[in-house]
Formats: C-alpha cells, structure tokens, sequence
C-alpha cells in the first residue's frame, strides 16, 4: 500500500537553491520548492450530483456526509501553487469548503456542463491574483469553452469583478503548468476525446469509457490513480464498477480512488466491497504524495 497519507497540508515549506534541470524545457532559473503534492477532491458526483433532484432512495436520503457529492471537480496543491481541474456548478460552495483561496491555473478534462458551467466563479479568483487565470484544454474543449464563455477570454483590467478573466490554451504535449510538469492523457468518453491529468505519480481520469493504447504507458508505474466509477450498471461512455476495477488491476497502482459517483453506489457498502489498495473517494478529502518535479521561478 501506498505511504500516501489524508492530511492537511500547513504552508509550503521551501527548499531553495537548486537551479540543475534535467527538465529541458523548465526555466533554468528555477527552485525545487515542495516536494508533496496534495490532491484535495471538491466534488466526486456525477453529473446529477447526490443527491438527485427528486429522488429518495437510501443514498439521496443517508446521513453519510460521504454521500453527498458535488460535481466533479478537484484541486492540486504544491509549492504555494494550486491547479484547478474542472469548473464544476458547485464550484463556489466547494471552494469555500475545502479553503481553496486562490488558483493558478485551470485544467479542464472537457466540455461538458458538469465540468465547466462553474467558470463565472472564478471572478473571485481572478480578484485574488489581479490577472487573468490560464485554461488548458484539448481543441473540442477549447471549442465549448469559448461557445459558452467566450465573453470571460478577455484581460483581468477590462473584466475586473464583473466578468471572468481567463485565456485559454491548446494542452497536447506536456507542459510546465504552475511549477508543475504535467503530461495530458488522451483518453475517450463515449466518442469523446478527453483528457486525463498525469502530476508525477498521480493521474487523474474522469469521464473515461476507453483508455486508447498510446495513453497506457502515460499511467504505469502511478502512486495514485484517480479514476471514474459510475455506477455498477453499464454506461456507453463511462467505465462502470467491474470496468474501472479491471482497469486498475492492469494498471496496478499503489492506490487508486474512484470518483464520478452516481447514487447507486452508497459509501459505506461499496467501500466495504472494493479490493485491497481502492477506495471510494469523497467530497473534500486531501491526499498527500511526494513529488519530484515541482520547480517554480525564482522570486516567486
Ligand atoms: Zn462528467
Ligand atoms: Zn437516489
Ligand atoms: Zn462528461
């Protein structure tokens, strides 16, 4: 099992002086700062969140705060800076939630409106570091995100507490984001191509029906594989239960937590089924692991 422990992080400890890269392309004026990464989950729902509107089973209905999941959605933290994934409806509430004061940057696995309709909240964020927040996204992403947001991709000095400010960007190759090397995994969602997130030894996978053979290799060797779950029925574009359980039996993580949790899979009773080294992951847990590329400019 993985060392990887839940707990909060105190403020970054930093660890100044070293300028050697073997990271080619990072700026060579740069400090490993944090060696922890912590990946805290906002939101583990699917896109119906749980409880569903108009539903009373058992799990809409439980006293479980494990139960109640907002759309999906997370944070990664590391060296002061802290990476977005996904704007989630609830993105406020889980903000406010899991204290995620400022953001850096946002990845986006894709377009639809379970992980983008919160964007307008950003505005917030966009007071906090008076700029612009860079998006990532893959071409049909970028295509909806400026369909439903295009009036946000404008600079922070004309949007100011009004509007959104962000700019969006192509993410096809690995990119130094925040201070931190991430590797995008193409994956597929129904016909979809999305995107995974790869952070050292933790991948992020949401919203995945088919891993493609070129993106095997991106997610071996994981200290943690977040992966989508649904439910225990099958789904035409996302893996359910048994698919996602096979998955990480192939891809032998140290850990894995499934996320995108529809109201057919209550905590408690599924956690208790789920093989050795997987779990069921939640609203507001924080997961810390090492990581070894974490760099930031110098003065930052
Ligand atoms: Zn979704
Ligand atoms: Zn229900
Ligand atoms: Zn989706």
């Amino acid at each position: 099992m993985s060392k990887a422990k839940n707990e909060k992080t105190g403020p970054p400890s930093t660890n100044a002086g070293d300028t050697a890269s073997s990271l080619g392309s990072v700026n060579r004026k740069s400090k490993i700062v944090n060696r922890k990464l912590e990946l805290v989950f906002l939101g583990t729902g699917t896109s119906h969140g749980v409880p569903m509107i108009g539903c009373h089973c058992g799990v809409c209905r439980s006293a479980d705060p494990r139960d109640r999941r907002n759309r999906c959605s997370a944070a990664l933290l590391a060296g002061g800076r802290t990476i977005l994934i996904d704007t989630s409806p609830e993105l406020r509430l889980s903000a406010v939630a899991c204290g995620i004061d400022r953001i850096d940057a946002i990845l986006f696995t894709h377009g639809h409106a379970d992980h983008i309709m919160g964007l307008d909240d950003i505005r917030r964020f966009n007071d906090a570091c008076r700029c612009s927040i860079p998006c990532y996204a893959n071409a049909p992403a970028l295509q909806r995100l400026r369909e439903v947001f295009g009036y946000a991709e404008q600079p922070y000095e004309s949007a100011a507490g009004y509007r959104p400010s962000v700019n969006f960007n192509l993410l096809e190759h690995p990119a130094t984001i925040a201070g931190l090397e991430v590797q995008p995994v193409p994956l597929l969602h129904g016909k979809e191509p999305v995107l995974g997130f790869r952070v050292g030894g933790l991948a992020y996978c949401t919203d995945v029906s088919e891993i493609p053979k070129p993106s095997w290799p991106l997610l071996e060797g994981l200290e943690l594989l977040v992966l989508v779950a649904l439910r225990p029925a099958p789904h035409p574009a996302h893996f359910n239960l048994q698919q996602a359980l096979e998955t990480i039996a192939r891809l032998k993580p140290r850990r894995a937590l499934l996320t995108h949790l529809t109201h057919d899979l209550g905590h408690a009773q599924t956690a208790a089924s789920l093989p050795q080294g997987v779990e069921l992951a939640y609203d507001t847990l924080r997961i810390q692991l090492p990581i070894a590329n974490c760099r930031l400019p110098i003065g930052r």
